[in-house]
């Protein structure tokens, strides 16, 4: 395992930051689940092939041509990664919120959506447009299953319906069950789009094995810079929707028409959703992160972070004043992401001392989850907490919860520093 960590390293390892008691620290990244750093290797295969880089599809030149081969090879990288099915389309986009609006504004009309109110924002607002229905947090894995199981079979059964779950929970990193809720939405003639946002950078995503319907991710979050993401799955739908965007390169074919209009015929490829000039580069170093990962093995990789989840579960477990917020309970699988409160202390001004005293870069807030955190925190769920609202005083029930999240290339020395400067 530790072999494994050598071998994926990621950048920022030798940064050093000041600390307010003097001195200087080197910097412990625990804020994973909001942004991974970028893995050393996506970084030297960006920086080798940035010479290099023209303008793709069009471009009549060799670097154009060359370009074009390394952004259409980037797909095929990332539907292996996917282990998409004959006839998927992966579509490259800016984030996993932008996959996720992109597929909501392809919804067939008269769409019913069922959604988890434990979801992050991304895969809990874009389907507003629709006919959503929000389920109620469910306590177990297996209550999950029979909450949607419940609400499909009273949807009409004649109009389309989509599920969104997420994977891995940005808040408590526990898994949800992919394929048995798939199962459910497959059973009830929905589909199911998978945000695996939290999931992908951790576990081996197979769209085949836990038949979903299309699978959402970021690069930023996946080891590779900010800037691009992923909606790979059924072509059906969005072959049928008009394009995301307008534009060139969604385009087959322009004409005037004789009433003086203009007709359009778009492609039905991914291009139809690429408007635009593509981030080739963004493309490129997804697929330079999911050829390491692969490379590097998920089973090595998740023997790894296990080690440091239990570091850090154990370390926090001998603090009386620490409540981990949990949905399925101890034993809940889960990947590198905890989040907890301090009895008898403000989260912001807990993860702001971790910053200034330790040089540990964690989360503090709601984490883009407002309805989950405030049913973990048993907060008034109408009214208290807000993104950049003040926190609760010193000693007043937390509004707010600390997230601490890490992965590949974590070395012992952060998660060991951070269960040292809580206690
Ligand atoms: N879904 C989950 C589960 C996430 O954790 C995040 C990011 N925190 C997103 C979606 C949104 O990702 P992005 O900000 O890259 O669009």
């Amino acid at each position: 395992c530790r072999d494994t960590t050598a071998s994926l390293p990621v950048l920022g390892r030798d940064v050093t930051v000041p600390l307010v008691t003097g001195g200087e620290v080197t910097y412990a990244a625990l804020d994973y689940a909001a942004s991974a750093p970028a893995l050393q290797r996506v970084w030297d295969d960006v920086a080798a092939y940035a010479p290099y880089y023209g303008s793709v599809h069009r471009g009549a030149g060799y670097l154009s041509q060359l370009s074009t081969d390394l952004f259409e090879n980037a797909r095929r990288t990332v539907e292996e990664f996917l282990d998409c099915r004959d006839g998927d389309q992966v579509v490259f986009t800016r984030s996993t919120t932008d996959s996720l609006n992109l597929l909501a504004a392809a919804l067939p009309a008269d769409c019913q959506v069922f959604v988890f109110e434990t979801e992050h924002h991304a895969s809990l607002l874009p389907w507003r447009d629709a006919r959503v229905t929000y389920l109620n947090a469910p306590r177990t894995p297996g209550e999950a299953v029979a909450t949607l199981e419940r609400a499909l079979a009273e949807r009409d059964p004649h109009g389309p319906a989509l599920v969104c779950v997420t994977g891995a929970s940005n808040v408590t990193g526990e898994l949800w069950p992919v394929r048995e809720l798939a199962a459910a939405a497959h059973e009830h003639g929905a589909r199911i789009v998978l945000d695996a946002a939290q999931l992908a950078p951790h576990h081996p995503v197979s769209v085949r094995e836990l038949d979903v319907d299309w699978v959402a991710f970021s690069g930023h979050k996946l080891y590779a810079p900010f800037g691009s993401g992923v909606l790979a799955g059924r072509a059906d739908w969005l072959t049928a929707a008009e394009p995301y965007l307008a534009g060139g390169g969604a385009s087959r074919k322009v004409s005037r028409r004789v009433d003086g209009g203009v007709d359009v015929e778009w492609h039905e490829s991914a291009a139809r959703h690429e408007a635009g000039s593509p981030n080739v580069i963004g493309a490129y170093s997804i697929a330079s992160a999911c050829k390491a990962l692969t490379e590097a093995g998920f089973d090595a990789l998740v023997a790894r972070e296990q080690q440091l989840i239990d570091t850090v579960r154990a370390g926090l477990a001998e603090v009386p004043e620490v409540r981990v917020l949990s949905l399925f309970g101890d034993d809940a699988p889960r990947v590198g992401v905890i989040s907890f409160v301090v009895e008898g202390w403000n989260s912001s001004h807990f993860a702001a001392a971790l910053s200034a005293e330790y040089g540990i870069g964690v989360r503090d807030g709601l984490f883009c989850a407002h309805p989950l955190v405030r049913t973990l925190l048993g907060s008034d769920p109408q009214t208290q907490g807000e993104c950049g609202a003040p926190e609760a005083a010193p000693g007043e029930k937390s509004l707010n919860a600390i997230r601490v999240s890490f992965g590949a290339g974590t070395p012992d020395e952060h998660v060991e520093r951070f269960v040292r400067a809580v206690k």
